[in-house]
């Protein structure tokens, strides 16, 4: 039999792993009819233009939504595009902050939240995943945003929503909790952006902080 490098155990194909597969063939034609483009991400450091902090969500597609190549998106992608405060019980977003600032000198952050979120859902439904589990310690981050809503007054179907979007609104807060962030905000070579994907309408908009508004993201394009 010889050895095939699976330590043994069968390889089971289901249908899931069977689309992957099909998918990658798709895949490679591509990448061989754009070999040099691979080639150039291959050999050269990477220099991402944004560092991305949005959502696990498997419909909200980073490089989808803002028309981004290979190479441009530094991503951040968890339950609720959450960014736990610096000095708090997580290592793995302020890893990924501090490398992108000052490893890729990425000068642009967006925190991107989408409508429908079922990380912002899930407190409100009180899902029943144990309260010490990783997930119900993750889904207290989003604690302070429904508290923001709730104490508002907002309710019924735009409830989840403007949680959502509150949560991005709190996570740009914990951003700053990060020196290396606020220095650069202060020093002005660092932004940070404050956006939400509308899955119905697939559009994005983008936060003002200088007047509490939410506007689409086109009404600030050129
Ligand atoms: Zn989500």
């Amino acid at each position: 039999m010889g050895d095939d490098g699976t330590g043994g155990a069968p390889v089971e194909i289901d249908a899931d792993i069977a689309d992957a597969i099909e998918g990658h063939k798709r895949f490679r034609e591509d990448f061989l009819r754009d070999r040099a483009f691979f080639e150039a991400l291959a050999t050269a450091k990477q220099k991402p233009r944004l560092l991305w902090i949005g959502c696990s969500d498997s419909r909200v597609v980073p490089a989808q939504i803002t028309g981004a190549d290979p190479g441009e998106l530094f991503e951040i992608r968890n339950i609720a595009n959450s960014v736990p405060p610096a000095n708090s019980f997580d290592d793995s977003v302020g890893a990924a902050i501090e490398y992108a600032v000052l490893h890729l000198g990425v000068d642009d952050i967006v925190v991107c939240g989408h409508t429908g979120c079922g990380g912002v859902a899930a407190l409100v439904e009180g899902d029943s995943v144990g309260e010490t589990s990783h997930l119900s310690r993750w889904i207290d981050l989003t604690r302070p945003a429904h508290a923001l809503i709730k104490a508002a007054g907002v309710t019924g179907p735009a409830r989840l929503d403007e949680t959502a979007k509150a949560h991005v609104q709190f996570q740009i807060d914990n951003l700053m909790t990060y020196g290396i962030v606020r220095e650069g905000v202060e020093r002005g070579s660092i932004g940070v952006h404050g956006w939400l994907y509308d899955m119905r309408e697939g559009r994005l908009l983008a936060y003002d902080p200088d007047d509490g508004q939410w506007r689409d993201l086109l009404s600030l394009g050129s």
